[in-house]
């Protein structure tokens, strides 16, 4: 008897100090002191020993119950620390690892060069000005002197929404609200979405456009032109050929076209500019008297110029692009290159 609680307690003692984890070590708990365990089955055969054999068993038995509970706790204690390492290990963060990159959307090229725009207009002293998509008639059209016959107000370009109100076919009639806001001298430009009843490979229903004037005391055609040159060289490069050709707007007399250089060819000839070495690139003018009568400006006293270009062009002119419709597309193929 005396020997087979010796085996029992070294076994028992090596299997707790073997036990991997937890869950191990309450199955030896089990193994050992459970009703069906080891010891529990030499505690039961002690009934059938002899009464004087029965203290020197008992002892021999309790003496091994207390050195299994004390190896229980020490062991249990230890792998309870092994898994709180072992957690903290595996959820360490190595701030050593380079991070994970947050993916940034870049400026959209129509974005971009009306930005450059209004930075080189910004440093001659001109302010930005925005007005509303929907526009009541008086604005879009008859304060700037187009006429109820006038082409541009056809259906076939026009978005109504009712008689008197319009999706704005120009930015133009910011020029008249900004006119009625504030007093001479102004220098303004108005950056802003148009919208004109058309859609092939070369026109949007949706596109966007730059209109700036300066109104003061004897502005003439010649500043217009000394203006506009220098924003174009800026923007296109030092240099660069211009020229203005007479042409007609309802709301500028007299009017031009400014026509560039082709800055693919450089003047050569090729598909872009139709082999002519040039491209039109704005439309301007002194602003007309009955513009000014409809904002109540002196026409004695005040003279001023206006112009306004296309900015799908422009952004396509500046970086290359052939076709209209990748500034709509949103693919990022196209966009990530600039
Ligand atoms: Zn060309």
């Amino acid at each position: 008897m005396k020997e087979q609680i010796e085996q029992l307690q070294e076994k028992a003692l090596s299997d707790l100090q073997q036990a991997a984890d937890l869950k191990a070590l309450q199955d030896v708990r089990v193994q050992v002191l459970g009703k069906k365990g080891a010891l529990t089955e030499v505690m039961k055969g002690m009934r059938d020993l002899a009464p004087e054999e029965r203290p020197v068993v008992g002892s021999l038995v309790n003496t091994l119950k207390d050195q299994f509970e004390a190896r229980f706790a020490a062991r249990q204690a230890e792998l309870q620390q092994q898994a709180i390492a072992d957690k903290l290990a595996s959820e360490k963060i190595d701030v050593t690892l380079p991070g994970r990159r947050a993916v940034s959307g870049s400026k959209h090229p129509v974005t971009l060069v009306t930005e450059e725009i209004v930075d080189i207009f910004s440093r001659l002293g001109f302010m930005v000005e925005q007005g509303p998509e929907i526009e009541q008639d008086f604005y879009n059209f008859e304060a700037l002197n187009i006429p109820k016959d006038h082409p541009a107000r056809d259906m076939q370009d026009t978005f109504y929404i009712t008689d008197d109100l319009v999706l704005r076919t120009h930015t133009s009639p910011v020029q008249i609200r900004a006119m009625m806001k504030h007093k001479p001298p102004l220098r303004i430009i108005a950056p802003g979405t148009v919208y004109r009843r058309d859609s092939d490979l070369t026109h949007s229903p949706m596109f966007h456009q730059i209109e700036g004037f300066l109104v003061d005391e004897k502005v003439t055609f010649g500043d217009l032109k000394g203006i506009l040159t220098h924003f174009l060289r800026e923007f296109f490069g030092e240099g660069l050929g211009v020229r203005f050709r007479p042409s007609f707007f309802p709301f500028t007399e007299p009017s031009a076209e400014v026509d560039i250089e082709c800055v693919i060819c450089g003047g050569e000839g090729c598909r872009v500019c139709s082999k002519t070495g040039w491209l039109e690139i704005l439309g301007c003018g002194m602003i007309d008297p009955a513009v000014f009568g409809s904002v109540d400006y002196d026409t004695e006293k005040y003279s001023g110029f206006a112009f306004g270009m296309g900015l799908e062009r422009i952004a396509m002119l500046k970086y290359g692009v052939g076709d209209l419709r990748l500034f709509f597309e949103n693919d990022l193929r196209f966009l990530k290159q600039f």
